[in-house]
């Protein structure tokens, strides 16, 4: 009745070729999580612990909060069509066949 169609599902699209995802097909979601590891190893810093430490207190402080929590943990997903999947899974099981291609490149990702 008089009220707009929200509930209208949302089409996606393919993150690599750009295809259309109708709703109800099947599609393939990628999620990729990013995250800093520790391994634990504290080298010996050019003018003592403390110098170092404090400059990585200052860098902090510098840093934006977003910024920092991005470079400790991002994650991704991306909605991929079959064809797409199948050459991404392809591309991670085989990587020096070629360089890992994104339509646009990676700067989608800076905004
Ligand atoms: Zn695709």
């Amino acid at each position: 009745m008089g009220q707009e169609g929200s509930n209208e599902p949302k089409t996606q699209n393919c993150f690599r070729c750009g295809k259309e995802l109708p709703p109800g097909n099947l599609t393939y979601v990628a999620q990729i999580r990013i995250f800093a590891e520790f391994d634990g190893i504290l080298r010996e810093p050019e003018g003592g612990v403390d110098r170092q430490l404090d400059q990585l207190l200052k860098q902090v402080e510098r840093s934006n909060p977003e910024d920092l929590e991005k470079e400790v943990f991002q994650e991704f997903n991306f909605a991929l069509c079959k064809s797409c999947r199948d050459r991404l899974v392809d591309e991670f099981e085989h990587p020096w066949e070629g360089p890992f291609r994104v339509p646009g490149g990676m700067d989608r990702f800076t905004h």
